[in-house]
């Protein structure tokens, strides 16, 4: 959003910003009603991601306090200037083996976790005073070859590498599928109930669903849909890949 602050657009943007988040909050409702499920038992998590602090802020003041990143500088910046305000990070981008120390600084989440070496930085960079960071695995539930996560059959091992690092608390998983795979939320689910029995402590997250299919993930179990286009608008960069 590239919108002149104070321009009568702007205004009109930040107006709808509350807006939207009641009108995403009802459709999470309507969903878990939908399958007998809790609302309560859903995390809404605002992808803010290409948006300005200014929008984040505006979520703020319509309640809201968690947010997902997927660019570090981005994310760094905005914290930085939002840093008066009681909000919780989450990541959401790919993780590179240099910008683990910066992670495990910044965020309270992490739901990109792929691979062990990562996590051993991650845990070692954790800053003691800080609670130990959150973290899902990504699972490329439907194969797709150009989608970073591990294979459902790795899914497990990673897992409990990260459960014997004392700077991650396993969280759970999460993917992104196709729209294509509709049935992968079902996938991701069934790997879930299978991997928790074999933990020493049992995950709480099932993080998947996104603007266009939380209906569906939230049917299949989703426990935190990943929220951005419809609660900012559309994103004048792409999302990454
Ligand atoms: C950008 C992004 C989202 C939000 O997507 P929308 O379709 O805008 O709701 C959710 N999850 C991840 C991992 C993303 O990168």
């Amino acid at each position: 959003m590239t919108l002149p602050q104070g321009s009568f657009e702007f205004d009109k943007y930040m107006h709808k910003i509350a807006h939207n988040l009641t009108q995403v909050q009802n459709r999470i409702q309507a969903a878990a009603k939908a399958c007998g499920r809790n609302p309560q038992g859903i995390t809404l998590l605002a992808v803010s991601k290409t948006h300005p602090p200014e929008a984040v802020a505006q979520a703020y003041e319509a309640g809201h306090t968690a947010f997902g990143e997927n660019y570090l500088q981005e994310a760094l910046s905005k914290q930085a200037q939002l840093a008066e305000l009681p909000l919780s990070w989450h990541f959401l981008g790919p993780v590179q083996s240099n910008k683990c120390r910066a992670l495990a600084e910044s965020f309270d989440w992490l739901h990109t976790l792929a691979d062990l070496r990562h996590a051993q930085r991650l845990s070692q960079a954790r800053p003691s005073q800080m609670a130990p960071l959150n973290v899902c695995i990504q699972v490329n539930i439907d194969a797709a070859p150009s989608k970073s996560g591990v294979t459902p059959a790795q899914a497990l091992g990673l897992c409990q590498g990260v459960e014997a690092l004392p700077g991650l608390c396993l969280r759970g998983l999460m993917a992104i599928p196709d729209p294509e795979h509709p049935g992968a939320f079902a996938d991701l689910a069934a790997l879930f109930a299978a991997i928790n029995p074999q933990l020493a402590r049992p995950m709480d997250t099932l993080s998947m669903g996104m603007s266009d299919d939380l209906e569906l993930a939230i049917a299949q179990g989703s426990t935190l849909v990943r929220i951005g286009t419809a609660i900012f608008g559309a994103r004048q960069t792409p999302p990454s890949p």
